[in-house]
């Protein structure tokens, strides 16, 4: 079965659940340190990519094995200079 990488941008991040109620598989949990979502089951992610989907803040991102974070050199608009 083809397995998947789930990457949060935790600058983006707001912590608000609606990812992690929405997974059928259970696989996310918020971190009660940070607040933030953190995938405690990878292993289950079956890529149905609802979790993307759902996330007003664009701050979660499911890809296949082997494929980059979308996130990897990303500046966000408040740590970019005028
Ligand atoms: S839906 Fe987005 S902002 Fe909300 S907890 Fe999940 S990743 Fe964070
Ligand atoms: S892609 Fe689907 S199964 Fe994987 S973490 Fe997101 S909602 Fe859950």
């Amino acid at each position: 079965m083809a397995k998947f990488n789930i990457f949060v941008e935790n600058r983006l991040c707001k912590g608000c659940s609606l990812c992690v109620s929405v997974c059928p598989k259970n696989v996310l949990e918020l971190d009660p340190l940070t607040d933030k979502c953190i995938p405690v089951r990878q292993d289950d992610c079956i890529g149905c990519k609802m979790c993307e989907n759902m996330c007003p803040d664009f701050a979660i991102a499911v890809e296949p094995e082997g494929k980059d974070s979308p996130y990897n050199g990303i500046r966000l608009k408040s740590e970019q200079e005028d």
